[in-house]
């Protein structure tokens, strides 16, 4: 599959290179990596977000290159070629002028989807970062440090810093020779986890206060009123769901953001026994087995209601109710 991506990449000259609105690390450090590649290459390539960058990832080579932009450049399309990357719909970009333009889709979630004229679909790795890596590798572009940084901050974030279902010893491969082309994890590492703003752990606060349990789940959720409150943006709610995880004997976590217009963005979590990416999918959005989330009408307490319903009645939840007498 990489072999075709690799043929329309040498077949063109211009390139953008995108990822999901509201990136997460293996969204930008992908993205970052892809566009460098492409330029070592020879071509032209520029970097278009929706959403710009996240505070936490600012630090990663390229960074100020990439371009904060509601739709593709003007003009862009002729011999050109978007690159997207984690995404299962043009819609996922947030960018407009997708439509006339040709695609190339590299991702690695179960819920990918042909959508574009290219699509490198591999649900096997855990990131789209390893894909990118092996692109780099049959291009025979050498990966430097720069490189190396962004692709292991994408894969190191969306194994949960090697700790989701689905690690290992293969992983653990590409990252060591990640490490080896010059990554420095402690320092990437660094930049993610010890990087949050005040704003965050207040808001982490407050979510913490609304934690409420039932069985195997937990819940926790932000209101519009409390991001104002606290000075939050929408990159200090990533990763909050993953402290409602944390608890013993929890098995899935959902964490709800209440949106400006009065929807609900919802993020779910899982150790495993439960596929969360099923629930995700049946609310309209997907992911993985252990990470997915989706967007659901408001008000908030509806969308828990709806979301904690519908998880209440998950086989493995059923079971571990019913044996402690729920
Ligand atoms: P998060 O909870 O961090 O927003 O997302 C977790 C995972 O689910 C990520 O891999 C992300 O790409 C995927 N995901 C989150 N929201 C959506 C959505 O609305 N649609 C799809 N297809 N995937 C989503």
């Amino acid at each position: 599959m990489l072999e075709r991506v690799l043929q329309e990449i040498r077949a063109r000259r211009r390139f953008v290179v995108t990822s999901h609105s509201r990136p997460d690390g293996d969204g930008i450090g992908s993205a970052l990596a892809c566009g460098q590649i492409l330029r070592m290459m020879g071509k032209d390539a520029e970097v278009v977000m929706h959403d710009g960058v996240p505070r936490i990832y600012q630090n990663l080579p390229f960074a100020d290159r990439a371009v904060q932009a509601d739709a593709v450049p003007p003009g862009f399309s002729g011999d050109g070629a978007v690159i997207l990357l984690e995404c299962d719909s043009i819609k996922r970009t947030g960018l407009r002028g997708l439509g006339e333009c040709f695609l190339i889709n590299i991702d690695h979630h179960a819920s990918g989807r042909n959508f574009a004229q290219i699509n490198c679909i591999d649900s096997t790795v855990m990131a789209t970062a390893e894909l990118v890596f092996r692109l780099a590798r049959l291009a025979c572009v050498p990966v430097d440090r720069d490189i190396a940084t962004c692709l292991y901050t994408g894969l190191m974030t969306d194994t949960g810093s090697f700790m989701f279902e689905g690690t290992n010893e293969h992983t653990f491969t590409v990252a060591r020779d990640l490490v080896l082309a010059g990554a420095d994890p402690a320092l990437c590492a660094r930049h993610i986890y010890f990087g949050h703003s005040t704003a965050k752990m207040r808001l982490l606060g407050a979510a913490l206060a609304n934690l409420h349990r039932e069985g195997p789940l937990s819940w926790i959720w932000v209101t519009q009123e409390q991001m104002q409150h606290f000075g939050a943006r929408e990159e200090d709610c990533e990763g909050l769901v993953n402290y409602a995880l944390s608890i013993a004997d929890v098995q899935v976590a959902i964490f709800f953001r209440e949106l400006p217009d009065g929807r609900c963005r919802i993020s779910l979590r899982s150790k495993g026994a439960v596929n969360v990416s099923t629930v995700a999918e049946h609310f309209g959005g997907g992911g993985h087995r252990c990470a997915s989330g989706c967007s659901v009408d408001g008000p908030l307490a509806v969308a828990v209601s709806r979301i904690v319903d519908r998880l209440l009645a998950e086989p493995v939840v059923v079971n571990a109710n019913a044996s402690t007498g729920r």
